[in-house]
């Protein structure tokens, strides 16, 4: 539940009421500070809330959005509506706080707005910043739409359209285009040999690159682009020029904690994501957990894992909560479970058993019928309208 208590309304108004400066939620009680409302937040901020503990979810935006979906609204805009999913049905007793964190402690987190909130054990689950169009740059539907609106345009009078990183993002991307625009030509731009990434088998890539192929993409491996990522034409390290009227990054996302820099930089590896134990606290500061794409574990950055990830940190902090120590552990994946979608009715999927198996269309069109929307809803308990809802 979104709950605007009286203490949050006097933390919304500092002005009018006299409250401590550190808030702490459910004061009778250990509070949890679950930090970002993506995939893994909500798992973990909802598998608390229905044990009895005490939970504040904080998060950027007002509603939830889900990402998995988002690929299909650059070729039919409207879509990104129902992307868009209200909080209120996700917790029974626990509470919601729209706000961006920007420092953490062990012990508090500080957000944009200067409210601060106090905890005895916190999560940061902050995810990727990830470039459009895989992720909207606003929170809000009506923007959002606008901004994919103005893509699709783009997409269609194109004459040439290329897509910069051979991931499952870049791959999709390109279905969803060439799945709705048939013949138009789309080059697809990826520096290492094999599409998709380390994380799967190269059959799978390969089943992917052939069926994008028989749809008509230009797919190019083993190619380095040394001009910026939006730019036209794209300049390749070998002298090459692929021209094109449009340009689309799908290079992937960067961690989202540049907030832990003052407080915590020590939680940092190089890349910036944050180092974990198997218990996924992070490591020297037995407050603290991680989970999902933040993590500095190497395995792939999936809602799967991350949902892995989450159900260890709710047994831990469970256990946290009846005063015994973290017993429970996570072990990195080193083979993805992936489903990649090629529109609407083809795709693959990658099952992490026997070296990694590759299943075909069937198992892509699972992902690519609804791109799992419907489950999205059913994730967060909303029921879902027949016109999406809007986000402010
Ligand atoms: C286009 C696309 C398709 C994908 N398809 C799949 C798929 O089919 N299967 C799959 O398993 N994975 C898929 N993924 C990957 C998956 O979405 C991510 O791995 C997953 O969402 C990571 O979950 P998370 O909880 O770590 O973070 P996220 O889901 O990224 O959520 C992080 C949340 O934290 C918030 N936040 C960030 N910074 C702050 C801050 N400072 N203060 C407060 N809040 C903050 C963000 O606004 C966001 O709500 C896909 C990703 C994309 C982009």
């Amino acid at each position: 539940m979104v709950v605007p208590s009286e203490t949050l309304r006097c933390v919304a108004q500092p002005m009018a009421c006299t409250i401590p400066e550190t808030v702490f939620y459910g004061s009778f009680m250990k509070s949890i500070l679950v930090i970002g409302g993506g995939s893994s937040g909500v798992e973990l901020a909802r598998a608390l809330d229905d044990i009895g503990l005490d939970v504040t979810l904080v998060t950027r935006n007002s509603t939830f959005f889900w990402a998995i979906g988002a690929l299909r609204a650059a070729v039919e805009p409207a879509w990104v509506r129902q992307l868009f999913i209200p909080y209120d049905t996700l917790m029974r007793r626990g509470r919601v706080v729209t706000g961006t964190v920007t420092s953490l402690t062990d012990r508090e987190a500080t957000l944009a707005d200067g409210m601060v909130l106090g905890f005895d054990v916190a999560v940061i689950a902050t995810g990727s910043e990830v470039p459009f169009p895989a992720w909207p740059t606003t929170g809000m539907v009506a923007e959002a739409e606008a901004e994919y609106s103005a893509l699709a345009t783009r997409i269609e009078t194109a004459r040439l359209v290329a897509i910069i990183g051979g991931g499952p993002v870049g791959i999709e991307l390109a279905g969803e285009i060439a799945g709705a625009h048939p013949g138009k030509a789309v080059t697809l731009l990826e520096a290492s040999e094999t599409l998709v990434g380390r994380y799967t088998s190269t059959q799978f890539g390969a089943s992917l690159k052939r069926k994008l192929v028989r749809s008509g993409v230009t797919v190019l491996t083993g190619v380095a682009v040394v001009s910026a990522l939006d730019e036209t034409p794209v300049r390749l390290a070998d002298g090459r020029v692929i021209e094109a009227d449009l340009v689309l990054n799908a290079t992937g996302g960067r961690p989202n904690t540049e907030f832990l820099r003052p407080g915590l930089g020590d939680v940092l590896d190089p890349a910036g994501r944050v180092i974990v134990e198997p218990t996924m606290r992070v490591r020297d500061h037995p407050a603290l957990y991680a989970m999902g794409d933040v993590v500095a574990n190497d395995e792939p950055k999936t809602a799967i894992v991350a949902n892995a990830h989450a159900r260890v940190v709710a047994k831990n902090i469970l256990a946290w909560s009846r005063g015994e120590a973290p017993r429970a552990m996570h072990r990195a994946k080193t083979r993805a479970l992936m489903l990649v979608p090629l529109g609407k009715t083809g795709g693959a999927a990658h099952l992490p058993v026997l070296g990694g198996i590759v299943l075909g269309d069937f198992a892509g069109r699972m992902k690519g019928r609804d791109l799992f929307v419907s489950r999205a809803w059913a994730k967060l308990r909303a029921v879902m309208p027949e016109t999406g809802s809007g986000g402010t």
